[in-house]
């Protein structure tokens, strides 16, 4: 605690147009809106401001936690006083590279991402228009629905590596993609910087169509109108989370202010004031339910904080290419006011 009021206050002094809220409600930054005060939450704009935080909290021995969209995530009420949160949200830039791939920073929306890909008649990426996360938590997250999923469509991620303080370059056939998950969630402290996306050429129309056809479904069948961190549950080998809940008759459920959701059993939905230990007691009870009838243990898809990292020096033993931090296009090199 003392080493991080000690980084807080070293940052200020060397990054003092640096976004940096203190003790910030979560639940202004989750889609869930549910949790307390992180005791500190920067948006850096540049790598290289973001290297400087790096930099004081390594000196300091804190692992920082990055957050993109917060839509895969339950913070907890009582709020994480421990926690130096970085945020994603300033790093924007995406443009086209001159091989046709396209080139976006962590922060970039899903839906901005597609949207660029379909203005530029490029398909692959029509599946993410919907998910409501960034480049960084997608890829972390091997986010995916309706068949495709961003490994498909990855080529390269640049991240920078905290306990080494470099910045690394890797190919997607090093990132161990797999269902909801990536090499990263393994490696404490690797900030995802930006990715690169390899698609096809298509017709504009077509891409459109499909985008939007994905999301009608999407708004026929999830609960949009609420607050969530989208399916509560990882899909268990041979079965669908939703499907079991529901025909456990758990669907309407609720605890508190927390419901499986009436619209589709997958999402545990927000009516109100749900607070974090409503959805922990719902979550619990949807798992023992539905262990106890079809003999299936249900894994969160969601991510319970507070995180469980510490800040050592793990990184895998697969082919990385270092990246000079003149190398990335990234906007500024010092914060503005
Ligand atoms: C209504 C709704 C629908 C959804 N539908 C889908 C769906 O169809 N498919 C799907 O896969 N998911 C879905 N989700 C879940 C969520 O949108 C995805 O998991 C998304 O990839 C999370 O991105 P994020 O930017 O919000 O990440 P966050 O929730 O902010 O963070 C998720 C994790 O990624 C880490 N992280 C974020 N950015 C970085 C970074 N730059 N570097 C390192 N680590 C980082 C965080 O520390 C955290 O561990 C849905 C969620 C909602 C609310």
């Amino acid at each position: 605690m003392e080493n991080l009021e000690k980084a807080i206050e070293a940052i200020k002094e060397i990054l003092p147009n640096l976004q940096l809220l203190e003790n910030e409600p979560m639940r202004d930054h989750t889609s869930f809106k549910i949790g307390g005060p992180v005791r500190a939450l920067a948006a850096p704009s540049s790598v290289d401001s973001l290297s400087k935080i790096c930099y004081i909290l390594k000196k300091y021995k804190i692992a920082p936690m990055m957050l993109g969209n917060g839509t895969n995530l339950l913070c907890p009420d009582e709020g994480m006083n421990d926690l130096f949160m970085m945020s994603t949200e300033k790093l924007q830039n995406m443009f086209l590279l001159p091989d046709g791939s396209i080139y976006a920073e962590a922060g970039v929306s899903l839906a901005k991402l597609a949207t660029f890909a379909q203005q530029n008649g490029l398909t692959g990426l029509e599946f993410a228009s919907g998910i409501p996360g960034t480049v960084g938590g997608g890829a972390i997250m091997n986010a995916g629905a309706y068949g495709g999923e961003l490994k498909d469509c990855i080529q390269s991620i640049v991240f920078y590596y905290l306990p080494e303080q470099r910045l690394y370059e890797i190919d997607n056939e090093h990132c161990t993609f797999g269902y909801r998950h990536s090499i990263f969630q393994q490696m404490g402290g690797c900030v995802i910087l930006s990715a690169v996306f390899h698609l096809e050429a298509g017709d504009k129309d077509e891409i459109s169509a499909k985008m939007r056809d994905f999301n009608e479904r999407r708004r026929d069948k999830q609960p949009l109108d609420l607050p969530s961190a989208g399916s509560a549950f990882r899909r268990p080998e041979g079965h669908y989370a939703a499907q079991l809940i529901d025909e456990a008759g758990l669907r309407g459920y609720s605890v508190g202010g927390a419901q499986v959701s009436e619209k589709h059993a997958g999402f545990i939905v927000n009516t109100g004031n749900a607070t974090s230990h409503d959805v922990y007691e719902l979550m619990d009870h949807v798992r023992h339910t539905v262990y106890d009838k079809f003999n299936v243990a249900l894994a969160p898809e969601i991510i319970i904080l507070p995180p469980d990292f510490k800040l050592e020096d793990n990184l895998p033993d697969v082919p990385l290419h270092n990246v000079a931090v003149n190398d990335m296009n990234f906007s500024g090199d010092t914060e503005k006011k």
